[in-house]
């Protein structure tokens, strides 16, 4: 059995990610035009017409701005919760491509096992996605003020994790947003900072973590070289994993293509 990992595109801007199989295609998010995720997917040598199912996070535009174009074009089901459904606006999906799930329910698709989890951050019904497939496991978790209990755990068994890291907070306290969005980026319901990216790595860095992406970083507020640097500091301070010997990190890219993660068991 493989598991095929690549984030597509990730940021505030925009955040799409390839999980698959040798059996199955899936996408996580859709935050990008409909050109951009084809692209992408011929990047990495999927042929669009082999992709099974897009699943959504939540209702913000950088997480399904090209979904319904994606779903309507591929003809392919889109699955998220209620609240997400009920909230997003992507034009019409026909009810056979209408598939809803909800928090802490395992649903299958073909050889592949996703169990959505329950994320603070200030859309309807926002969740992240626990990936199983055969023994084989990852997870995205971005988009979080904070990482509850519940997101340690689903986190803690994944081998290839896609975490948020989105402000660095002393940029973000310094730099020119507004005070109210600074004070809806720093709430509990808000986004996840460098500092805290690398305190939950560092609770589950001797886990079974072989490959950690660091995603969702604010154009603004954060860079890759401080994102990385940040985390590699306090996984290495809190728990003495030493980050590219014991396991491996990269930030995913903005706008291309991160690397793809195949394993293997
Ligand atoms: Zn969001
Ligand atoms: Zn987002």
């Amino acid at each position: 059995m493989a598991l095929k990992f690549c984030p597509l595109f990730s940021g505030s801007d925009g955040n799409c990610t390839f999980v698959g199989t040798d059996n199955t295609n899936i996408l996580i998010d859709a935050g990008g035009s409909g050109k951009q995720i084809l692209c992408a997917l011929e990047e990495i040598g999927v042929d669009p017409k082999d992709i099974d199912a897009l699943i959504v996070t939540h209702e913000h535009s950088d997480h399904v701005k090209g979904a319904g174009v994606i779903s309507r074009k591929l003809d392919i089901p889109i699955y998220a919760t209620d609240g997400t459904w009920y909230a997003m606006s992507i034009g019409g999906i026909s009810p056979s491509n209408t598939k809803v799930i909800s928090s802490g329910e395992p649903f299958v698709i073909n050889d592949m096992v996703f169990t959505p989890f329950d994320i603070s951050h200030d859309a309807l019904e926002p969740v992240g996605i626990h990936i199983r497939a055969g023994d084989l496991t990852a997870a995205i978790a971005t988009d979080m003020g904070f990482a509850t209990e519940d997101v340690r755990d689903y986190i803690s068994d994944a081998d290839v994790l896609l975490l948020e890291a989105n402000y660095d907070e002393e940029m973000l306290r310094q730099g020119s947003y507004s005070y109210p969005l600074k004070k809806r980026i720093l709430s509990d319901k808000g986004h996840l900072c460098n500092d805290e990216a690398g305190r939950l790595v560092s609770s589950i860095a001797e886990g079974r973590l072989k490959k950690l992406y660091l995603g969702h970083l604010s154009q603004e507020n954060n860079n890759p070289v401080l994102a990385y640097k940040t985390v590699k500091r306090i996984v290495h301070e809190l728990c003495k994993v030493d980050v590219q010997k014991e396991l491996m990190m990269e930030v995913a890219l903005r706008y291309r293509v991160s690397s793809m993660t195949k394993l293997e068991k």
